[in-house]
Order: structure tokens, then sequence, then C-alpha cells
């Protein structure tokens, strides 16, 4: 392996401490901590250990935490009345509808239901149109968390150890680089894609109709991969030098959890590489925490935008 590895538990750590030194520094004024309320409805077990360590984290960032679990076979209306009483809650400034609902429930229409203001995924139509608009606040948790991943390799700060950072990571100018995020969802890989234009990098959005995949992808100085499906990203995909960020969580028959991205195969030619799990997946915890932070800041006046 050549690649320098993105430790994403690691990030994930130094973003809790900056969240915690705010929270400790806001709390004595604003009279009460930042609140996150999570919505979880059915027992599928990996959405309950998702919103488990969810509010394990919230909770050791000082913030307090709300939850509502709600029966498989709960209806749209008993969602919505969660949803809404979340909403005129004064202590809430971060709403999590865990996805994915049961089949049954239209997510999207119930995403729609989330105040924007606390709308702590970004999901909301309102903060991705913003995002589209190069405006607005809470971006979609996955995404920013890679985007965050790729200003670590850029700045060139090294994650393998114990040292906690002492220093801003810089937000990456990505001028000149070609970009390939697989995968289009509303999730993912929209939002993903809209991020990284944002950061100037020239963007090619590939999915499932995309013809001769490996031959874009191997054009790409950063692959962003978020699909589903366990290596499908082969090493000689990946061009010398490259940034990797896979985002893929795919649960193998021997019980192993793998990415999208072949790791040692693209590990060998990539520059930085995430490796799964560690890497995207606590970032994604971490930017909850952060934009649950931003609704409490924007509340009380304390953002400076
Ligand atoms: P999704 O909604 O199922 O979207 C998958 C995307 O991949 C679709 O756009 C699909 O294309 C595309 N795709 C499927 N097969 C393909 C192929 N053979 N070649 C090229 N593109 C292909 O999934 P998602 O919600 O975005 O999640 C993607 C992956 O990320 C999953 O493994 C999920 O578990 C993981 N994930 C991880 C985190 C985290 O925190 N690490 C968070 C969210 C999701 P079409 O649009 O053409 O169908």
């Amino acid at each position: 392996m050549t690649a320098q590895l993105l430790n994403g538990k690691w990030l994930a750590k130094q973003i809790h401490n900056q969240v915690k030194e705010e929270v400790e520094e806001y709390q004595p004024s604003v009279g009460r901590a930042p609140g996150l309320a999570v919505i979880l409805v059915g027992d599928n077990p990996a959405s309950k250990a998702y919103v488990a360590n969810k509010e394990k984290t919230a909770k050791k960032c000082g913030f307090n935490t709300f939850d509502i679990t709600l029966p498989r076979n709960s209806s749209t209306e008993q969602v919505k009345e969660a949803i809404l009483s979340f909403n005129s809650n004064p202590l809430i400034d971060g709403i999590l509808l865990q996805l994915p609902l049961p089949e049954h429930l239209d997510s999207n229409a119930l995403i729609n239901l989330i105040d924007p203001l606390v709308d702590a995924d970004g999901l909301h139509p309102a903060n991705q149109g913003l995002l589209m608009r190069g405006e607005g606040h809470l971006r979609p948790c996955t995404p920013l968390g890679a985007m965050k991943l790729i200003d670590l390799a850029v700045s060139g700060i090294d994650s393998s150890g114990d040292n906690d950072l002492d220093q801003e990571i810089p937000e990456a100018d990505l001028r000149g680089k070609n970009a390939i995020v697989i995968g289009r969802s509303i999730l993912v890989g929209k939002p993903m894609g809209m991020l990284l234009l944002e950061r100037n990098a020239t963007v090619v959005m590939a999915h499932s109709k995309t013809a001769d995949l490996a031959a874009r992808a191997r054009e790409a100085d950063i692959v962003v991969a978020a699909v589903g499906v366990p290596g499908l990203v082969k090493g000689d995909w990946i061009k010398k030098g490259a940034i990797v960020i896979d985002v893929g969580i795919n649960r193998i028959p021997d019980g192993r959890l793998v990415g999208d991205v072949v790791f040692e195969d693209a590990a060998a030619r990539a520059s930085h590489i995430t490796p799964v799990p560690g890497g995207v997946g606590p970032m994604t915890v971490a930017m909850l925490i952060y934009n649950t932070l931003q609704g409490y800041k924007r509340r009380h006046g304390l953002d400076n935008n």
C-alpha cells in the first residue's frame, strides 16, 4: 500500500472536540445545551445501532438528546406527528429522521415536513436547493463529511497518529482537478457533486447507466464511490496519485463490512484513501453533530453568517 489512510475516526474525534468546546463556550449565556432529536421507525438492527451511536456521540459533545421510537407498522400520520412535535420544541436544534424508513412510508414526503432550520441531515428540499445555489448552512452529512476528508488529504496533515489537531484544516481549492462521483442519490451522490463543484473541481456524475465507467474514473484526480456494490471500483480504475473516498458500506457473506472500492489494489495507486469501516462513516455522525450545532447557533444569533 502506498496511499496514506484518511482516518475518519481521528478526524471525527477532532470535530467532536471542537463542537464540545463551542458548546461549553455558549451554554452559560444561552442557558441550555444544543438539542438533537432522533426519530427511529421500526427495529432494523443497523438503524438501531446507528441511532445509538449518534445519540452517544451527541451526549459526549455535551448535547441533550430526545428520541422517539415508533413501531415498524406506524402510519404516515404517526411519523408526521413526531416530526411536528419536534419542529415546535424550542429545545431542539437538529432533527434526524433515521433512514431507510419501512417501505410503506414515503421518505421524501416526511423529510419535507422537517423544519429546514433544524434539518440536521440537510435533506430538506429547501436546504438542497440552497446547496444548488451555493448558499445556506445545512449540507447533507455524508457528502459534507466526505468533503472534510478531501480537505484533510489536500492539507497533507497526518491522521494516522494519536496527536490531536492543533491547526485549522483549510478548505481545499480543487481548481483544475477532475472529480468523479459514482452514484447520484439525493442522500450522497448529487450533493457530493455540488460540494465538489463549489470547490472548483470539474465533476463527472456517474451512475448505473454511465458508459465505460472505468475510463471515466481513470481520468479523475478525486474518486468518490457511493454505490452500494462491493468491489465495483477496481484498482486499475484509479489514476496514480488520486484521492479515493469510499462511501459504500456493504456487508459481504463472510460477515465483513467492505466498501465499493477494492481497497488494497486502489491503495497501491492512490495518494490517499478512506478505509471501510473507519472512513466516511464516523464523519457522517460528526457532521450530524456539527449541523445541529449550526442550528443552535442560528437560533441564538451566535453564527457569523
Ligand atoms: P442508492 O440510493 O442506492 O444509490 C446508489 C447509486 O449508485 C445510484 O445512483 C445508482 O445509479 C448507482 N449505481 C448502482 N449500481 C451501479 C453501477 N454498477 N455502476 C455505477 N453506478 C451504480 O445508495 P446511497 O444511499 O447513495 O448509498 C450508496 C452507498 O453508500 C451504500 O453502500 C450506502 O450504504 C452507503 N452510505 C454510507 C454512508 C456512510 O455514512 N458511510 C451514508 C450513506 C450511504 P442509478 O441512479 O442509475 O440507479
